[in-house]
């Protein structure tokens, strides 16, 4: 199996990362930024039917319940205090993007985000994107089904107000590619919401493999802000963060990422 280089920095030498490794996932940290990612990720194609979210989902959510019950359980039970003291999804959006276009990247089949938006997607999973593309015609837009890396380019430049990545660059082999398309498809006063998990995140230091960040294999970009600021700037892309007094605390980076003036 050939293995990546680093979705950063694009260098080939990492060294192993074993404490936070399993079965034959390679989780190594780059030996030029430091940046930790899986060196053998399965490729899209196991992505498309093997690995899809909804199953992986499913079995991390098993194998997670079965490995650490109470600790679990309570994790779940308390989510929603991430929440108590956030705006309603469509509220929030309204202030990250201008009324217009609005793209989902890896948006499953979810419609919630869809509020005051023409709604475009891309999906990897097919099941997912039949229903979402379906949902989309009725309201004007449409979704691709396929990779990330390819499908964002057949959309045209300039053409989106926002574009969302939820939960997805992490999912992502070729991150760069994608951010250069989301440039240039992004309108020069549109918005990129990215939130994806915090490497740093103390949570992680303190549970260390058992972080609920390690999803395997299909997390395969664990980002530090550092590294989603080294990344976003390749693509021609400015980071601001959303949550940045209680970034430490938080298992997540919440950013927007803007074109660089
Ligand atoms: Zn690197």
């Amino acid at each position: 199996m050939t293995l990546r280089n680093c979705p950063v920095c694009d260098t080939q030498d990492a060294t192993p990362v074993p404490e936070y490794s399993r079965d034959e996932w390679d989780i190594s940290a780059c030996d030029s930024c430091g940046h930790v990612y899986l060196r053998n990720p399965p490729g899209y194609g196991a992505l498309v039917e093997d690995f899809a979210w909804e199953k992986t989902y499913v079995d991390e959510h098993t194998r997670r319940l079965e490995e650490r019950p109470l600790t679990y359980r309570l994790d779940l039970a308390t989510r929603a205090r991430h929440s108590w003291f956030r705006k309603p999804l469509h509220v929030r959006q309204a202030a990250w993007f201008k009324a217009g276009n609005l793209l989902n990247v890896g948006c499953g089949d979810t419609t919630d985000w869809f509020q005051g938006f023409t709604p475009f997607g891309i999906e990897i999973s097919k099941a997912l994107a039949e229903v979402s593309d379906a949902n989309m015609r009725a309201l004007g837009g449409f979704c691709v089904h396929g990779p990330g890396a390819t499908a964002i380019g057949e959309f045209d430049e300039n053409f989106f107000d926002g574009i969302i990545m939820r939960s997805y660059l992490e999912h992502e082999e070729e991150p760069l590619t994608v951010l250069k398309g989301a440039a240039r498809a992004l309108k020069p006063e549109g918005a990129i919401y990215v939130r994806v998990p915090n490497y740093n995140a103390l949570n992680r230091h303190i549970s260390g493999p058992k972080w609920c960040g390690f999803r395997y294999p299909d997390h395969v970009n664990y980002f530090t802000v550092p590294d989603l600021k080294k990344i976003a700037a390749q693509a021609g892309l400015v980071v601001s963060l959303l949550n940045p007094i209680r970034l430490p605390f938080d298992d997540n980076i919440n950013a927007l990422l803007r074109r660089a003036a």
